[in-house]
């Protein structure tokens, strides 16, 4: 028979709001953060420790995009199903160690469809194992056939109860089997509402549903395309539009002279015209503001409504509130769980019932009114994530990690950014989670060569002899 008191603690450990790990981890992260970004807006270190991703997996890719971040040699590297699995099990515990559970995690390197889809599920599964919330990085040119062979076991049942992809289409990628050479964001229009409707179809045929997030690089080539590409794939299924202004980053042979000619404000102008709304991205910050802006919020009808607007103080005490009641991650448990320690958290800090009342009114008015077409609403996210160039990566990373002096105003941004990254992979081999652009940027012209002796293509001049182990990037 249990004790009272050892039913009390598990009860109380059942219905605390944030597990100790998950506690420890978000504690751990906001102490790493530079002060600059420790705002009442920040979700780093509060709500999350940040996206992951994979990393010298499968860096070979079918494309040729210009830009393209991966190194020169990705594809002398062979697709290999034992090394990705072995590899992202391996990084996807240390992330687990690292940063607690329930963190969002790319499963990217190259082109994650040329993994057989059995490998593919595998590589997905073993995320999952280890309390991470898998998202698998494509251009999307793969057919029905690849999707379901990958949801579904052997006996055509679903492995996946839900899945996640970010589907990169844009006319700076060169090799799409229908639009093989775009000149512009047009011509993939398409192809955009083709990779929808198969997952589309995938939730008909077998009840699995997907997040699917749209991503397009940006360059001044495209720039003004970007409304366009918003208006036309909007209600196609895509929870998040996400665009990356092109970086001096990976394969130098496909770089143009112009990408800085881009701010921020130019690019998150044209998603805004594209939204339709304003977008305010300082109500809840992901990081840093140079790296990321993010609003989240949806569709009601024709009408963009944000969750938060950042200039109405009603909608940040809400925020406020809400942070203080619910600290940490709270939509990983099992459902019981998550009821409980809503009911504890509620308990707690009863002002946020009226907090949340209020925003809930202020957002029903924005949407038209109860009258509005709630049952079409369409949850959709915008994010504009500016990856830095190699050149300060590596010199602000180089003081990072040797303690050399900074004083270009470049590299002195780039330290505070990767200091306050928000998106990083997993190293277990020197026990870090380094910044992606870090890993772009700095580590993976290093690791691809060492994969181009471990999983060559063809024979080498060492006689195609695999090395007897992993060798450590560094
Ligand atoms: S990957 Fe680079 S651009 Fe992105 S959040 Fe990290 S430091 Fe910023």
């Amino acid at each position: 028979m249990i004790r009272p008191t050892a039913l009390l603690a598990r009860l109380d450990q059942t219905t605390r709001l944030v597990s100790p790990d998950a506690a420890e981890a978000l504690a751990k992260r906001w102490a790493e953060l530079p002060a600059s970004v420790r705002t009442p807006a920040q979700l780093l270190g509060r709500r999350t420790t940040g996206c992951e991703g994979t990393h010298g997996v499968f860096p070979r890719c079918n494309f040729g995009c210009r830009p393209c971040y991966h190194s020169s040699d990705a594809n002398r590297v062979r697709v290999d199903g034992p090394h990705t699995i072995a590899t992202v099990d391996e990084q996807m515990a240390f992330a687990r160690a690292a940063r607690g559970p329930g963190a969002y995690a790319q499963l990217i390197g190259g082109e994650v469809s040329l993994l057989d889809p059995d490998d593919h599920a595998a590589a997905l599964l073993a995320m999952r194992r280890h309390g991470r919330v898998p998202m698998s990085f494509t251009h999307g040119d793969f057919d029905h056939d690849y999707l379901e062979a990958l949801a579904l076991d052997q006996h055509g049942r679903p492995r996946f109860t839900n899945l996640a992809f970010a589907v990169h289409i844009d006319s700076t990628m060169q090799g799409r089997r229908r639009v093989p050479h775009p000149t512009s964001e047009r011509q993939l229009h398409d192809e955009r509402a083709r990779v929808a409707a198969m997952f589309d179809r995938l939730h008909r045929d077998h009840g699995i549903t997907v997040y699917l997030a749209h991503n397009m690089t940006v360059t001044p080539a495209n720039l003004d395309e970007v409304p366009d590409v918003i208006a036309r794939s909007r209600g196609l299924g895509y929870r998040m539009f996400s665009f990356q202004p092109a970086a001096y980053v990976g394969n130098e042979a496909r770089w143009a002279p112009d990408y800085r000619d881009l701010t921020d404000d130019d690019v998150w102008a044209r998603i805004e015209a594209g939204a339709g709304a304003r977008l305010p991205y300082r109500g809840l910050q992901f990081g840093d503001l140079r790296c990321n802006r993010v609003t989240w919020g949806a569709y009601v009808g024709q009408r963009y409504l944000p969750v938060i607007d950042d200039t109405d103080p009603r909608d940040l005490q809400a925020r406020d509130r809400f942070f203080t009641a619910f600290p940490g991650p709270i939509g990983y448990a099992p459902l019981p769980h998550r009821a409980a320690r809503i009911a504890r958290a509620v308990a707690t800090h009863p002002t946020v019932i009226p907090a949340l009342a209020g925003w809930a009114a202020r957002f029903i008015h924005r949407a038209g009114g109860l009258g509005a077409p709630w049952r079409r609403a369409e949850p959709t996210t915008f994010v504009l994530h500016r990856f830095m160039d190699a050149k300060a990566t590596a010199a602000a990373w180089d003081h990072l990690e040797h303690g050399t002096p900074v004083a270009e105003p470049a590299v002195v941004e780039a330290v505070e950014r990767l200091q306050a990254c928000a998106y990083s992979m997993p190293h277990p081999e020197t026990g870090q989670m380094v910044p992606a652009c870090v890993q772009h940027g700095v580590l993976d012209p290093i690791e691809t060569a060492q994969l181009v002796e471990l999983l060559p293509r063809r024979p080498t001049s060492n006689g195609n002899r695999p090395p007897s182990h992993r060798v450590p990037p560094q």
